[in-house]
């Protein structure tokens, strides 16, 4: 059986799970129920999704939201995977169309309301076919102790003892413990399978600040984020409006989204936002729901919400692709009181209820010390144990002492000097890093005897560095594009070599354990990014779907950082499945050539971080290399591990590329009827293809080979030294 790690790569184009991904889908592999209960962006979707991959028969997904289906079958079609949708958006010839696709066995996941679910003319189809796996997404649904019953869910048992075979699958980013249980029994759940994620999510810095001039200060986040999609919630309607209407006199890229608005409109401003055509919504709590974008750079909360369920929930919707995002909240008493106002007009529990709510995010965005993360992860149960997350205003703003920062200053100081005291803080900062950014080269900055010299600090301790200079007094900011300048004083103090203190921030975890860098901190061309951004949008536009469908901005970073000249190359990026790499493949690489020809820029191969599931293997792969080599046939490792002769091919040639010898293999010979002829030709093919992939080699020849054959051509060709 094909593993989940080589799905997670070959379709979906990832390198590695996200936690308890993992887990679930193994679990639901064996066919046991399973619970899974994850924060927005945790991956719930490719926990199914896997499976469905895998499963012989067809996957059912129940799902409330409307929207939400016509999404998520978008993005598997795009990736390759058959699967539709059924509900009442469709027309009648549609429905029809996608009736019969699934009748005709096609079909690897179906997508359904639960309301559509019940008819009998589902049912029936349904009946005449295998079903595997029965998927319950939003399943807290179920649950009169959740805070979105819907009754139709209740049924959904009697929809799954029709399929007594199919394994059962439940999933919710929102669930207490009685939820949880009320679920299970609901369900029928033969056992008590749940796996339950943190609801941390790292990538969001989090940071409250005390309201003054709210529009300037939502301005000045925006600036932040230029050409970058992000949601700003207000408290009523009228504001919603006021707010959006001031952006966009001042030229914002901005639309508004409340219950009070027209459903047309409301569509088509939630479309617009979703396809990248507009920045910026101005919403209230009713945006948000159905919306899959994972690109949402930002989060501001103009004013201050009910509860911290809620805005744990609205913060959420940042950064779902797991690239940093940030959430701001703004913060004024005057906020508490007009809460106040409203909770006064209820009675009873629902009252007591409600300022028990307030009470509770008023403590949060009150307190100056404690890591954010703590009251927002304990609120949902969680303890948050470390001291320092290092992405809250908390945590980043922790009284450090004084240190002796005169070495880099000076560095710093004087870099400025020698660019011209023409730049601003951050590219000064890439010069110091050595950077070979586009607008580095372009004022052959990397001439400078300033330049690569400050490899010892981060960027975020540079910058860090930068804004203290700046408050003491060394420098001085001026112009439109905060160019920086020498004081007098920082003249004096570089001539008389003063001591100069400071703060020195941490350094950012730069490097993972594993050694994989992630995505955001990666260098890339912001030139070549912005082009790919443009590609990506004409393709989706005439493909009619959200530019997230053909990639997310992750994979852009990656191609603007490694600049894959080939498929091959394209494949080791992240979001990059073998159907992507076909079918859009082609027009982003010509972009990537034409540039890096411009440029003069050489592809950087991206090294691939092996996956969890894939180290694990690494010890399987390490017994069979060894056994080989102590002399074991290939047939009797097959029969030892119970797995075919190209899973063993494929152990060994995993033990060679870690950079292990295998003994010359006059029994790999033997395994292989293809003339020496053939031989050759399948050896200069891999010469000219490399050996990552047999596919293009498999093409080169027409198709004469099998697979089977390549992979034992291909160990033969790696261990007979000629790679
Ligand atoms: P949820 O339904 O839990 O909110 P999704 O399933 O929509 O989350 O996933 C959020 C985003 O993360 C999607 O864009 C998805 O493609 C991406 N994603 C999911 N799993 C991984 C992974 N293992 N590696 C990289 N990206 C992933
Ligand atoms: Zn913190």
């Amino acid at each position: 059986m094909k593993m989940p790690a080589l799905i997670l790569k070959d379709t979906f184009g990832y390198d590695s799970f996200r936690p308890l991904q993992q887990e679930v889908i193994t679990n639901v592999l064996a066919r046991r129920d399973t619970l899974a209960v994850m924060p927005t962006g945790g991956g719930k979707s490719l926990c199914y999704q896997i499976p469905a991959l895998l499963f012989e028969g067809l996957t059912v997904v129940i799902s409330p939201l409307i929207s939400l289906m016509k999404d998520q079958v978008e993005q598997l079609r795009a990736f390759g995977v058959p699967s539709v949708f059924l509900n009442s958006s469709l027309s009648p010839q549609e429905y029809q169309e996608n009736m019969d696709y699934i009748k005709r066995g096609e079909v690897k996941l179906l997508y359904v309301a639960p309301e559509t679910l019940l008819t009998p003319r589902i049912l029936t189809l349904l009946s005449t076919l295998k079903v595997d796996l029965l998927t319950i997404d939003e399943a807290h649904c179920i649950s009169e102790w959740g805070h979105d019953f819907r009754p139709e869910y209740r049924q959904i048992v009697e929809v799954r003892k029709k399929f007594p075979e199919a394994v059962c699958m439940a999933l919710t980013a929102t669930a207490t413990s009685r939820v949880r249980q009320d679920i299970r029994q609901t369900l029928k759940f033969a056992t008590t399978n749940e796996f339950i994620a943190s609801f941390n999510r790292e990538n969001l810095f989090i940071e409250v600040i005390p309201k003054q001039d709210p529009s300037q200060q939502v301005r000045e986040i925006i600036d932040r984020y230029k050409d970058q999609s992000g949601i700003i919630y207000c408290f009523s309607r009228k504001q919603v409006d006021e707010l959006s209407a001031y952006l966009g006199m001042k030229g914002y890229s901005v639309r508004p989204y409340h219950a009070g608005l027209d459903d047309a409109e409301r569509r088509r401003n939630q479309e617009a936002f979703i396809r990248d055509d507009v920045q910026i919504i101005v919403a209230t709590v009713a945006f948000g729901m159905g919306i899959n974008k994972p690109n949402v750079r930002f989060v501001i909360h103009h004013d201050l919400p009910k509860s911290i369920e809620g805005y744990y929930q609205e913060i959420g919707r940042a950064g779902r692709d797991g690239l940093p995002a940030h959430c701001v909240l703004l913060y004024s008493y005057s906020d508490v009181a007009k809460l106040n106002y409203f909770i006064d007009l209820k009675e009873g529990d629902e009252k007591r209820v409600a300022i028990e709510h307030l009470n509770a995010i008023v403590r949060y965005a009150e307190d100056e010390h404690n890591c954010r993360r703590k009251p927002l992860l304990n609120y949902f149960g969680e303890s948050y144990s470390a001291e320092n997350c290092s992405n809250c205003d908390n945590c980043n703003s922790a009284p450090t002492p004084l240190t002796d920062i005169t070495i880099p200053a000076q560095k710093f100081l004087s870099c400025v000097k020698r660019a011209d005291e023409k730049f601003g803080a951050g590219h000064i900062v890439d010069i110091l890093l050595g950077s070979k950014n586009e607008k580095v080269l372009r004022w052959e900055h990397e001439k400078l005897s300033t330049y690569g010299i400050g490899k010892e600090l981060d960027k975020k301790q540079w910058m860090h560095l930068a804004r203290q200079l700046l408050s003491f007094g060394y420098l001085k900011q001026e112009g439109e594009f905060h160019t920086l300048n020498l004081t007098a004083k920082a003249l004096e103090s570089l001539r008389k070599r003063e001591p100069i203190l400071g703060v020195m921030q941490e350094a950012a975890e730069r490097v993972k354990k594993d050694g994989k860098k992630k995505a955001a901190e990666l260098e890339y061309h912001r030139g070549l990014f912005a082009i790919l951004r443009q590609k990506r949008k004409d393709i989706a536009d005439e493909a009619g779907v959200p530019p997230y469908v053909i990639f997310p901005d992750r994979t852009l970073i990656e191609m603007a950082a490694y600049f894959p000249q080939s498929q091959e190359g394209l494949l080791t990026i992240a979001g990059v499945g073998q159907v992507k790499a076909r079918q859009y493949g082609d027009a982003f690489l010509e972009v990537m050539k034409d540039y890096c020809q411009r440029h003069d820029i050489k592809e950087k191969p991206k090294t691939v971080v092996a996956t969890r599931e894939k180290s694990e293997a690494g010890g399987r792969t390490l017994m069979v290399g060894e056994a080989f080599n102590s002399g074991e046939t290939v047939a009797a490792l097959m029969e030892r591990y119970n797995v075919t002769a190209g899973t063993i091919l494929e152990h060994l040639t995993r033990y060679l590329a870690a950079g292990n010898q295998l003994r010359a293999g006059e029994d790999l010979q033997s395994l292989t009827s293809v003339s020496l002829e053939q031989q050759e030709a399948v050896f200069a093919a891999f010469e000219e293809l490399g050996t990552a992939y047999l596919k293009p080699v498999f093409d080169k020849l027409n198709g004469a080979l099998n697979y089977d054959d390549l992979k034992i051509l291909r160990l033969l060709y790696l261990v007979s030294g000629k790679a």
